[in-house]
């Protein structure tokens, strides 16, 4: 593209076609005038030299007659004087006849100064004169007669002619200086009032632009046709421009509010609007690489809900969301720091602490969280108790990679589930070896189920006063043909998480069931049989059929069973316990509350439980009866027992004094080695023998 500045101004290029133009109209005229002027002083020079002929013709012819030479040049003299003649010349041939030459030649001229002098024939000056004369006429003189006495030539030069043209010319010049000067300016005039002005008007409107190059302001609209076209035109380009360039930029701002409401989406979780697990992977590559930069620590905790599951299986995916919301709410007000915060998965949240000072600060913020995560959430009228289990890896303690991080921070989160839940667990390096463990019990979990090696024991209850069996508890036993028995300890959680719990505990109510009703057959009394069921298993929309007809089928009468349900299953959703509690109780089937004392049961609810029997946790035997506040606490559970007209029964108990202080204290039921360990189906066979006889 050429510059601006390369380019003529239309001005110039007027200014040469009105100047060029008014010059050649003018020459034309001039030339025209010059020829029609000179045309006219030749006519003129014609009529001087026949008027002057007229009257001289005959007195010259008179006078040569009389050869008086001298008064015909007198007579010249007079013609010549007030004309513009330059010369007439007398061709005398009478006096040439005497003279003896063709004629005698004679006249007068004008000299330089224009006055008038005799002709010399031999003054070659005057010769030269004559014949550069431009214009001359001959005429004969006659006489009377018809004679031929000679001729008169007439000499006009153009002086006058030159001088008259000159000043022709000079007119016309200045005429023409003059005309073109008035005509170029008006015209430049009209042109620029009509044309230039509104042109560059518009140009200035439309040089005026924004960023984009889109002109400020609308073009003025003039008169004149053309131009009001221009200027319309061009203001209705302007406006849609500008209509295309807005609608561009809201596109633009759509497309945007778009991408980002995209990469929110895919960056958040829409239920808490917290980071997402894509997020929060991004965010701690961050912080470890900053801390590395920094050579600051860091803390990752893992926490996972402890019976959200149980939530939602119970009370729906609805109210599962506003608990989630509540916890979310809840961890929001304790961590200040919102991008630290993220939702990993369905019930578990991530927490990055950077720059830590000390290790302590990550226990702090964990007992914070684990407090404020089981106290009561309020859903649709019902206090739930979720609870958590926090994991926490280090950076650069643990490790320094993410992965690795989030590895160990869900090994620890794990093992401090399996320790009783709402707990929280530092990483240590042998959890790597456990979680590994845990993939691996789940597949053989599941094997074992289908090749049934599991097994049920039975660990008798007494009554401490008389030492008679009153029941039996059954506890399960993996049978694992490759590391032999385990204990339930270590798959039960396992089973829990994954719902194999649901299979098996049905697999070991039918064992034990079909048990006891064949030792009955046998006549033998094992009493109550209690088994172990989890809050999940009761919350299976089939559990009441399925309990009834496996009391059909096996021949169990209802009275004889007993499910153990932990105190702090029921207090997740009281409410709904009662509720189902009541169905089961309903049916004749007792039901006991095992680990009481360790979780938050409220009076108000314990009332309305449909419950036969307290479980006294082992916790609170194991220290009896020396440790004061253990025996304060036993013996206020045995109180609250009775207040509410409910059997007690005290479990782990090893030793004659424990029995003791408990049997003086009103709980003369008995669980524990100090009778005997869980046993096997055969032993209990022997036991419950010995016992009849
Ligand atoms: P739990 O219901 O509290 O069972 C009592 C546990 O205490 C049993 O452990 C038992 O062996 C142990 N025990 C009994 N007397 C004593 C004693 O004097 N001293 C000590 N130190 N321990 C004693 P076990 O059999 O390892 O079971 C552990 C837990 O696994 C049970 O605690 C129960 O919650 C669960 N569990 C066992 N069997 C089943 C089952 O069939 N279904 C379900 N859902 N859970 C089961
Ligand atoms: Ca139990
Ligand atoms: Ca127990």
């Amino acid at each position: 593209m050429k510059t601006l500045n390369s380019k003529q101004s239309l001005y110039v290029t007027l200014g040469i076609i009105i100047v060029s133009t008014v010059l050649i109209s003018m020459s034309i005229y001039t030339t025209y005038h010059y020829a029609e002027t000179k045309n006219k002083i030749i006519e003129k020079m014609k009529e001087t030299s026949t008027v002057t002929v007229s009257s001289l013709q005959k007195n010259v012819a008179n006078l040569i007659e009389v050869y008086a030479i001298n008064e015909y040049e007198k007579l010249l003299v007079n013609e010549i004087e007030p004309r513009d003649i330059f010369a007439i010349v007398i061709e005398d041939f009478r006096m040439g006849k005497i003279l003896g030459k063709k004629s005698y030649i004679s006249g007068i001229i004008r000299d330089e100064k224009g006055h008038v002098v005799e002709i010399d024939p031999k003054n070659e000056l005057q010769l030269q004169q004559l014949h550069r004369c431009y214009y001359s006429d001959q005429y004969d003189i006659k006489s009377t007669s018809g004679e031929n006495l000679g001729t008169i030539r007439i000499y006009i030069s153009d002086a006058t002619m030159v001088r008259e043209l000159n000043e022709l010319i000079l007119k016309a010049v200045i005429n023409i200086i003059a005309v073109s000067v008035l005509l170029i300016f008006s015209l430049f005039m009209a042109i620029r009032y009509f044309i230039l002005k509104p042109l560059s008007d518009i140009v200035a409107v439309i040089v005026h632009s924004d960023d984009g190059g889109i002109p400020i302001n609308f073009v003025p609209e003039y008169d004149a046709r053309e131009i009001f076209v221009l200027s319309t035109t061009i203001n209705t380009m302007i406006k849609s421009i500008r209509d295309s360039k807005i609608e561009l930029l809201n596109q633009h701002n759509e497309l945007r509010a778009q991408k980002n409401a995209l990469q929110y989406q895919a960056t958040h979780d829409a239920l808490t609007g917290l980071a997402n697990r894509v997020l929060f992977s991004e965010r701690l590559e961050y912080v470890i690489a900053k801390s590395k930069k920094q050579h600051t620590q860091m803390a990752l905790l893992f926490i996972d809900l402890d019976h959200f599951k149980e939530i939602n299986d119970s009370l729906g995916h609805e109210a599962g969301d506003k608990v989630l919301t509540i916890v979310t709410q809840r961890l929001r007000e304790t961590i200040s720091n919102e991008e630290a915060l993220a939702r990993f998965g369905g019930d578990e949240f991530t927490v990055i602490m950077e720059g830590l000072q000390d290790l302590e600060e990550a226990s702090r913020l964990a007992d914070k969280i684990l407090k404020l995560l089981s106290e009561a959430i309020v859903v649709e009228y019902k206090e739930l108790y979720v609870g958590c289990s926090i994991g926490i890896s280090l950076y650069p303690n643990n490790g320094d990679t993410s992965q690795d991080l989030l590895k160990y921070a869900d090994a620890a989160m794990y093992a401090a589930k399996n320790e009783g839940r709402n707990n929280i667990r530092y990483y240590s390096s042998d959890m790597t070896a456990r979680a590994l463990e845990r993939v691996v019990m789940e597949t053989s979990l599941r094997s074992g189920l289908k090749n049934e090696e599991f097994v049920v024991y039975y660990q008798p209850q007494m009554n401490g006063k008389n030492d008679r069996l009153i029941g039996i508890e059954a506890l399960v036993r993996w049978q694992n043909p490759l590391v032999g028995l385990v204990s339930p300890a270590a798959f039960i959680p396992i089973a829990e998480a994954t719902g194999l719990i649901v299979e098996l505990d049905r697999f070991v109510m039918k064992r034990a069931m079909g048990q006891i009703a064949q030792w009955h057959n046998e006549g033998l009394k094992p009493g109550i049989l209690a088994m172990n069921l989890t809050i999940k298993q009761l919350q299976q929309k089939d559990f009441i059929d399925f309990l009834h007809n496996l009391i059909q089928e096996t021949g169990c009468v209802p009275e004889w069973i007993e499910l153990e349900v932990t105190e702090d299953q029921i207090m997740i959703n009281p409410e709904e316990a009662i509720k189902i509690l009541r169905e089961i109780s309903s049916i004749g089937v007792k039901i006991a509350v095992d680990d009481f004392g360790t979780g938050y049961s409220s009076l108000s609810y314990l009332k309305k439980l449909p419950i036969n029997k307290l479980k006294i946790d082992q916790s609170f035997v194991r220290d009896l009866p020396n440790d004061d506040e253990d025996a304060a606490i036993t013996k206020a559970i045995i109180a609250l027992g009775k207040s509410l007209n409910l059997e007690i029964i005290a479990e782990g108990v090893e030793t004659e004094a424990q029995k003791e202080f408990l049997v003086q204290n009103g709980c003369e039921n008995i669980q524990g080695y100090f009778y005997s360990k869980p046993i096997s189906a055969e032993e209990m066979k022997k036991l419950l023998l010995k016992s009849v006889h």
